[in-house]
This record gives structure tokens, C-alpha cells and sequence, in this order.
């Protein structure tokens, strides 16, 4: 029985004895670094019993391969799943410390670039939820997603250093440590392929224990960094030469120093390519070394082994699969595909033709010449066992290897990640080969994990829920309908109103600190935080606000809804266009909250450096949740999710898991807009779309002049005249079909908020209504449809 005053013991004397520091001067640093072991600590007899337990009983095992894990913070969610965190609360309190700056210290793990990480992060704690015993595979990378800073509004990146201090939740494992080998060329001995590598890296685990709900069970998060095979060349570094001496550390270090910070394109970079097969090469190594620890015959692999691939990052895994069994177990090569296929699952994260990864024969076939003969051969026998096949189809074209495909052929199950997504993927991505293997891709729509994105972030709407319908609902999201029958009692409504005011008052007290700009925590709170992208469509929200603010300033005194807009997020560095987004959302930003007339009826703020701990900050306090992606583009969004969660109507388009939210919530408690996914392509075929749209509404007509004036960039009047010729002339995510429509939302959501009654019913009823999308729901999903494994609690 943990009580605070034995948890303030054990801070106490980790102070003492693991960060070596007296009380009396410890920073808050050391204070973190005890707490974190005190409670790690309480992780080991769980973690322990897991995994005694997963090898006893000889359980089948998933392994998740993912380039991108956004884990964020991990103490205060390792207090909540422990169950310590009223504890560990008063343990802080008793040592004079306050608990949320010892959990603020934490640098956030940031090991990824938005939602496919942030899904595997929340799929990594619902798997230690549901006991679903698992691996989580990735790459230790020295630097995760910059850091951003705003110069005069523009995106300024700089290097993020999650490792500058000591990270307490990892444990290193120098004895788990496999050789990567790359490049060189494939000799034939004895009638077998043999591949003569050019270099090679050791890859090294680091595992970080991964905490279920009421620590019923633990899994490992397994990260590899990678270190040089030459040893340290020490006869040159005692002639003087120190340069060359560090030069294979140099050239092995790079592999897992930075995470690519493109979460939509791929640059077709061979350190990339590098980066993927180390990843998984890793990985697989490790799966058949564990496996043969307890079992004899490979044949067996799918019984045990279940691998699924984050995406086509690491499409290699089929492949290196069958590389390992065939090369060195002396398979034959149909029985080694046939496991393989048996093993693998794939998820398809996009269809946005840029973010699907190809790889040139020549970068593919250097890099890994054994594998091009592999992929070669995969495709050879695809296309004899389905002599039907188009001549268009497969996996090597035109000089290239493309990914998905090769994901596709080796996989056993392909799964898109909302039910529209995966109809698209059926019906536009892989139409040929859907029609070869129809029952091969199925959908599991994405979820977020409840116990970080609702009850610890959000404990005063977590805290009135438990009061309402008790306890359970953590791991039983679906429980959250029992408030149903609540949103007709005006207490409760009461109350869910005041839980919001809570978040939004501490939000406000947080944008005055980062940002200076006041807010009224009583205005609308309108978000919109996640990738700037062109398909996410910021630009359709900022020309919506630039509307407003004109219709505000033209009648002051109309019964206004005073509003806070309210942006965040990063845009790939070399992605101009979307940081010539952030630039105007500043620019517009800097000119409407100095407006005396708008003054509090308009704010628009943009906090630098979206990340995960921002996302729970922002989200419990957002009153509209705006998911806008042009309809066909947004795979799934989860976003969308953690706000419904925490009851936040969407304004939104029939896009991704958008579709499934209305669904869930009802029309009367979303605000629809916009062009269906079919409208839109129809939509395009007529090549002056923009100039059509734009001549119909004054509003647009007047929000494009204003910018293209320099009504918002008066030190250069010039510098939006690109942007809006690409509205009228390229406007590919027709932000100008679906302005009307949207101001149109708009002012329902300013009707419907000016209600309270009404609104605070559609805010509980997102919250009651919000149990599907949990991802304890997907990963059941996942264990029934793909896995083929049962819990183990
Ligand atoms: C949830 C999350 C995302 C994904 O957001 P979408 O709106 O689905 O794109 C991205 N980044 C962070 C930090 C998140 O927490």
C-alpha cells in the first residue's frame, strides 16, 4: 500500500542516494529526477510480472513497428496509471514543492511529427491496458521534431535536445546489440545468395517500461540508437589526426541523430531509406533471436509473431523477413513469403500521392542489393500467382520500388484508419490489387487513449464524471453514455460548464504568459492546433477571421459572440507555402488584437512550439474544435477526437473520422460544412472553381482585396500577393468553394453559443457520446481483426 508519506520517503532517498543531492539545495531538476525513480520504481514488479508470464505461458506477441512514437511527458501519466497521483501530489506538497512544476519540467519525448506518432504512443498505453503483450520498436533519435519560435511571425526552427539531461525512463541494454549491415554487393555460394555488405552500424536497445491502466500490465517501448562497428581508430587519434580517428563514430551517429521533420512528403533521401532498414532490420533481428530462445521451428513464426508497420516507413520488414529466414535459416523462399505474409500487417496512414514513399531502383538497389533481389522476386511470383494482373501494377515501376505496394503484397491484412479512409483506399489507392485480395484491407478507425487525454488532462471534467456515473469509465470509455440522461439537469450542466470555465481561465493565465496577448476566458474559444498543412486548411480559418473582423468593425454593436481564435502547430521547414500560412495567421494576428474597436470581441492567438504537453493544455479548454480538411485529404484525424472527448462540438467537413464523430454525436450537436469528398473532385473539373467561388462572395471578394492590399503587412504591402494569386488561380483545396459554407457554420456556432443552456448540452453530449473513439476500442479491434490474439488479463 503506497501511502504519500512512503512515497515521500522513497523521493527522499532516491534525492539522496540516485540524483546524490542534500534537500536543502536541490533544483527542481533533482526533485523531478527523484520522483520519476520513485515511481519507475513501482513500474519493475509489474513490467517483471508481464513479461514472466508472457514467456510461461508461451503468448503470442505483437511487435509495432513505427519510425514516429510522440510519446510527450511520462511522469505525470506514469502517477495516474500507478495510481499514485493524489500521492504523489501531497508528497511534493510535503517537501515544499509544487507538483505541476516538477511535472512541467519534463522535456517533452518528442519522437515524432504529429498524429501516425501520437497513435502509436496512445496504442503503446492501450496495449498495456488491455494486457495485449507487445513490443513497441523505434529509433532513438538524438533530436525529435524541432523546436519552433516565431520571428516577426515567421517559423524559426531550431534543434530540440530531449537528451541534454538524464532521462530516467529508459533503461540501456548494451547486451541486445545486432549488426546493420548496408550497401556492397550479393555473391552466389554454393547455389545461395550471400550478402557482402559495404558497411555496417550496431544498433543498441534502450527500453522504456510502458504502464498500463492500474499497472494490470506492462510492455516494453524498444528504441535503437546506432553506434559504429570499426572501433575507435585509435592509432590515428594518437598520430594527432583526432578528425579522422572519430570518423566511423561520425558516419554511425548520424543514423538515428535526427527525426525527419516531414510528416507528409518524403525527399527520397538515402539516409532516410538508411534509417527505415535500420529500424527494422533491428527489430526483426530481435523478434527471431527472442522467438528461437523458446522455439525451434520458424514454420511456427505466425502462431507467436504477430509484426504490424506504422505506415510504409518500415514496408521493409517483409523483405528483411524473408532475407533472414532464406538466407540465414535456408528456407525456401514461397514458404518464407508465405510466413512472412502471415506475420505482417499493414496500415495505410494517407493518400496524399506525395506522402507515398518511392524509392528509386538505383538509391533502393545500393543501399540494399540483396533486398532489391528480394523485392524482385516478391513481385515475379505476385504476378504468377495472379496472371490477371495489370501491366500497370506492382511494386517495381518505372525504375522505382513504391512501398505501399510491396507493404501491400507481404501483408496478410492492410488496414486504413477511418471507415471513409478506407473506403478510399479500396476504391483509389489499390483498386487493382482490392480486387485481387478482397478481403485483405479492412479499416480500424484510430482512438486516443482516455487516461492521458481525458483524465489526466483534464481532471476537472474527469473529476465531475466520476461524481456523476462513478469510476470505470477509464477503461470503459463506452460507460461516458451513463451521462446521457444528465444533460437535461441543469446542475449538471452547471457544473460541466464550470469544469470548462476552469481549463479555459488557466489556458487564459498561460497565453498571457507565452504569448502577452489578454484574453476573456468567457469568449468562444475556437481552436485550431495540429500540422499547418494546405489540406488542414488554416487558411480557410484565417480568412474566416479576417471576414469577422471586418463585419465586426463595420457594426460593433450587433450582439457580437466575443471570440478567441486560437492556432498552433509546425509546418515542415521546407515547406514554404505552409509557412507562408503561419506568416499571415501572425500578421493578422498582430493587427487585430491592437484593434480598439474589435478590442475583446476578436482575439487571435498562436502559441509557438505545438507539442504534445500544449495539446493537453489546449484541449480541455477548447469550447470549437476545428477539423476543416478539404474532404478526401485528412486519413482520420485524432485530434478530432481528444477534443469531442473533452467536449468540444466540431465545426468540420465530412472528412476522415469527422464522418464517424457526426455519426456518434448527432447533426444537431456538429457544425457540418462544405463539399463532400465526391463534390470535390466533381468540384475540380471545372478548371475556374476559384473564380467562380470568389465572384459569388462579396465577403471573400473583400477578405483576398484586404490582403492583397497589405492590410495586415503594412512594412510590405507585397507580401501576400502570391498567396492570394494561388487562391484565385490554384486553389487545389478549394478554400474559396468552401468559404461560404463556412461563415455560414460559423455563425451557427455563434447562434448556438450564445445559448449557454444549449451549448453546454452539446458540449456534455460530445463528452457522453465520445466512447468509440478510445483506443482500448481500435486496439480490440487490431488483436481480434488482425492480430489474432487474446488479452492476457
Ligand atoms: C493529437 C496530436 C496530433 C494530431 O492532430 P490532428 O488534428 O489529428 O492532425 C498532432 N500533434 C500533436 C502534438 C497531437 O497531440
Amino acid at each position: 500500500m503506497v501511502t504519500a508519506t512512503t512515497l515521500q520517503a522513497d523521493i527522499l532517498r532516491h534525492l539522496s542516494f540516485t540524483v546524490g543531492k542534500d534537500p536543502q539545495n536541490a533544483t527542481l531538476f533533482d526533485w523531478r529526477m527523484a520522483l520519476s525513480h520513485a515511481c519507475r520504481d513501482r513500474i519493475m514488479e509489474p513490467w517483471f510480472a508481464a513479461t514472466r508470464r508472457t514467456w510461461a505461458e508461451d503468448r503470442k506477441r505483437v511487435y509495432y513497428l513505427s519510425m514516429e512514437f510522440l510519446i510527450g511527458r511520462l511522469l505525470e501519466d506514469a502517477t495516474i496509471n500507478l495510481g499514485l497521483h493524489e500521492e504523489a501530489e501531497a508528497a511534493m506538497r510535503a517537501l515544499g514543492q509544487d507538483f505541476r512544476d516538477v511535472v512541467g519540467d519534463e522535456p517533452d519525448a518528442a519522437l515524432g511529427n504529429g498524429g501516425l506518432g501520437r497513435l502509436a504512443a496512445c496504442f503503446m498505453e492501450s496495449m498495456a491496458t488491455l494486457g495485449c503483450p507487445s513490443y513497441g520498436y523505434g529509433i532513438r533519435y538524438e533530436h525529435g521534431l524541432f523546436r519552433q519560435s516565431f520571428n516577426a511571425g515567421r517559423q524559426i526552427e531550431a534543434p530540440e535536445t530531449w537528451l541534454d539531461h538524464p532521462h530516467p525512463w529508459e533503461f540501456d541494454r548494451p547486451e541486445a546489440q545486432y549488426v546493420i549491415p548496408f550497401k556492397g554487393h550479393v555473391e552466389t555460394r554454393n547455389g545461395a545468395a550471400v550478402w557482402v555488405p559495404g558497411e555496417s552500424v550496431f544498433a543498441q536497445a534502450h527500453d522504456t517500461p510502458v504502464i498500463g491502466w492500474q499497472a494490470r500490465w506492462a510492455n516494453t517501448l524498444r528504441l535503437w540508437s546506432a553506434r559504429p562497428t570499426d572501433p575507435f581508430d585509435l592509432e590515428r587519434f594518437n598520430h594527432g589526426d583526432y578528425t579522422a580517428a572519430a570518423q566511423p563514430e561520425t558516419l554511425a551517429r548520424t543514423l538515428s541523430r535526427v527525426l525527419y521533420p516531414d510528416d507528409t512528403t518524403y525527399q527520397g533521401k538515402e539516409l532516410r531509406l538508411k534509417q527505415e532498414y535500420f529500424l527494422t532490420s533491428a527489430a526483426l533481428q530481435d523478434i527471431l533471436r527472442r522467438y528461437l530462445q523458446s522455439h525451434a521451428d520458424l514454420r511456427a513464426l505466425p502462431k507467436h509473431v504477430a509484426i504490424q508497420m506504422n505506415d510504409t516507413h518500415p514496408a521493409i520488414a517483409g523483405a528483411e523477413l524473408i532475407r533472414l529466414l532464406v538466407d540465414d535459416h535456408r528456407m525456401e523462399f514461397r514458404e518464407a513469403l508465405h510466413i512472412a505474409q502471415r506475420c505482417l500487417g499493414y496500415t495505410n496512414h494517407t493518400l496524399l500521392p506525395e506522402a507515398l514513399e518511392r524509392w528509386s531502383t538505383y538509391t533502393f538497389g545500393t543501399v540494399l542489393p540483396r533486398h532489391m533481389q528480394i523485392v524482385e522476386q516478391i513481385d515475379g511470383w505476385h504476378l504468377e500467382e495472379h496472371r490477371a494482373r495489370p501491366h500497370y501494377v506492382g511494386i517495381v515501376k518505372h525504375h522505382e520500388v513504391r512501398m505501399g505496394e510491396l507493404a501491400f503484397i507481404t501483408s496478410h491484412r492492410v488496414n486504413g484508419v477511418s471507415a471513409l479512409h478506407t473506403d478510399l483506399v479500396r476504391k483509389n489507392l489499390f483498386p487493382e490489387l482490392n480486387a485481387l485480395h478482397p478481403d485483405r484491407i479492412i479499416n480500424q478507425t484510430n482512438g486516443v487513449t482516455p487516461r492521458r487525454w481525458l483524465k489526466m488532462c483534464n481532471p476537472a471534467l474527469s473529476g465531475l464524471i466520476t461524481d456523476t456515473i462513478g469510476s470505470g469509465w477509464e477503461a470503459d470509455l463506452d460507460r461516458l453514455k451513463a451521462l446521457e440522461p444528465h444533460v437535461t439537469d441543469p446542475a449538471f450542466l452547471r457544473a460541466f460548464g464550470e469544469a470548462k470555465r476552469t481549463n479555459k481561465v488557466r489556458l487564459a493565465a498561460w497565453l498571457q504568459r507565452t504569448t502577452g496577448v489578454v484574453v476573456d476566458p468567457d469568449a468562444l474559444f475556437d481552436v485550431q492546433v495540429k500540422r499547418i498543412h494546405e489540406y488542414k486548411r488554416q487558411l480557410l480559418n484565417i480568412l474566416e477571421t479576417v471576414a469577422r473582423w471586418k463585419a465586426i468593425r463595420e457594426n460593433p454593436d450587433a450582439g457580437w459572440v466575443p471570440r478567441v481564435k486560437i492556432f498552433a502547430g509546425k509546418s515542415a521547414p521546407g515547406y514554404a507555402v505552409a509557412k507562408e500560412i503561419i506568416h499571415l495567421i501572425n500578421d493578422v494576428a498582430a493587427v487585430v488584437n491592437n484593434d480598439p474597436v474589435t478590442g475583446d470581441l476578436l482575439k487571435v492567438v498562436y502559441p509557438a512550439n505545438y507539442n504534445v504537453s500544449m495539446a493537453e493544455r489546449l484541449v480541455p479548454a477548447a469550447d470549437l474544435s476545428e477539423q476543416i480538411s478539404t474532404a478526401g485529404k485528412e486519413a482520420s484525424g485524432t485530434g478530432n477526437m481528444k477534443f469531442m472527448i473533452n467536449g468540444a462540438p466540431t465545426i468540420g467537413t465530412l472528412d476522415g473520422a469527422n464522418v464517424e464523430i457526426l455519426q456518434e454525436v448527432g447533426a444537431d450537436n456538429f457544425f457540418l460544412f462544405g463539399l463532400t469528398a465526391e463534390e470535390v473532385v466533381k468540384r475540380r473539373e471545372d478548371p475556374e472553381h476559384a473564380r467562380h467561388a470568389i465572384e459569388a462572395s462579396q465577403p471573400l471578394l473583400d477578405v483576398l482585396q484586404m490582403i492583397a492590399e497589405g492590410r495586415f503587412s503594412p512594412d510590405e504591402p507585397e507580401r501576400y500577393h502570391q498567396l492570394v494569386h494561388r487562391v484565385w488561380n490554384h486553389d487545389y483545396f478549394l478554400v474559396a468553394s468552401d468559404f461560404d459554407s463556412y461563415i455560414q457554420a460559423q455563425g451557427e456556432v455563434d447562434r448556438a453559443f450564445s445559448d449557454r443552456d444549449r451549448w453546454l448540452k452539446m458540449a456534455a453530449l460530445n463528452t457522453a457520446r465520445s466512447g468509440y473513439f478510445s483506443s482500448d476500442r481500435t486496439i480490440r479491434g487490431y488483436m481480434n481483426d488482425i492480430w489474432d490474439i487474446d488479452p492476457a488479463i
